[in-house]
């Protein structure tokens, strides 16, 4: 009997999907068609989710540009695909991903899963990092970025930095590393370099060597250290949308027990890789400042660090920790 209940639903639904895909309709009927059917399942941002996939059916990346076709009927073609495109969406994959590319600042950047999506609050640390620039003397020329999953930090920083920057990108994951890398050579850019290298527990580096390539990672001391590293204290975790822990790389985003431990690495990585009078500039959790300070101070002896400023992001949340050396 339960089995029946289940086809019967099963079944209507598709009746539901097919009807649609049998008649003429408008984008607009299609925006709102998949609207409807992502509220009734409880997808998250339904008319988003339903207007970037209808957009990327038709050749656009924004939403915009598909608001002025919005009488245009859609193919045959056009609406299988959008259907299938809708579907990947339904089982709760990332729109970022199912259309591989998304917006971070300026940027249009590639996505694939499971590289860590930029956030929006994210691009408020580049804004804190751009102003310092600016205000510094000497200027900063020489950068690191630890995880930087698809580039967009360090491309953001050098593309729109008034002074020449010079920056290396690392990842402990081989599919970011690929993905930067194709990011960076998208707007060709020769002055970041992304290394296949891992940020290890006591704040040291090891690069990767594939296929017996040469090491690339200058020994060199940087003028800034920059990283959104994964900071979820691991007990909420579980807390996550379905998003991201069926897509994302978790690694990404657990940061521990209580979401200190690459945090701590990377105060710890300043003593070999921070010039003196250095910035290390982090994405942290609402919950770390007071935790870094306690840190830094009881570590002060040996890494010498003080805690500068802590930024609040765009929905009022401490966010963003600026420490020097
Ligand atoms: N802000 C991210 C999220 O909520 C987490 C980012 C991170 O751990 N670096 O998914």
């Amino acid at each position: 009997m339960r089995l029946l209940v289940h086809f019967l639903i099963a079944s209507n639904f598709r009746r539901f999907l097919c009807v649609q895909a049998e008649t003429k309709f408008t984008v607009k009927d299609a925006i709102l068609h998949w609207e409807k059917v992502f509220k009734k399942q409880n997808i998250p941002e339904p008319e988003n989710s339903a207007g970037y996939l209808v957009a990327h059916v038709l050749g656009e990346t924004r939403i915009v540009d598909i608001l002025v076709r919005e009488n245009e009927i859609l193919s045959k073609k056009e609406k299988e695909k959008l259907e299938k495109l809708c579907e990947c969406r339904l089982a709760r994959m990332p729109v970022q991903y199912i259309i591989k590319q998304w917006d971070f600042r300026y940027l249009n950047l590639l996505m694939a899963p499971p590289v860590f999506i930029p956030r929006p609050e994210t691009e408020e640390l580049i804004n804190i990092i751009l102003k310092y620039i600016k205000k510094s003397k000497p200027k900063p020329t020489g950068f690191l970025e630890v995880g930087c999953g698809t580039g967009a930090i360090s491309l953001s920083l050098v593309t729109e930095c008034k002074s020449k920057l010079y920056g290396i990108a690392i990842d402990k994951s081989y599919l970011a590393v690929k993905l930067a890398s194709m990011n960076v050579a998208a707007y060709k850019i020769d002055t970041i370099k992304v290394a296949f290298a891992e940020l290890t527990e006591d704040g040291n580096l090891t690069e990767v060597h594939l296929n017996g390539s040469k090491p690339f990672m200058p020994d060199d001391k940087f003028d800034f250290i920059v990283s959104n590293p994964p900071y979820i204290p691991r007990k909420k975790l579980r807390d996550l949308q379905p998003e991201i822990k069926l897509f994302e790389d978790l690694r990404a985003v657990d940061g521990g027990d209580d979401g200190m431990d690459v945090i701590k690495s990377l105060m710890k990585l300043t003593e070999s890789r921070l010039s003196e009078g250095g910035s290390l500039f982090m994405e942290i959790d609402p919950s770390h400042p007071k935790l870094i300070e306690k840190w830094i101070d009881e570590n002060y002896d040996r890494y010498k660090l003080k805690l500068k400023k802590v930024y609040k992001d765009i929905f009022d949340k401490k966010r963003f920790v600026h420490i020097i050396k």
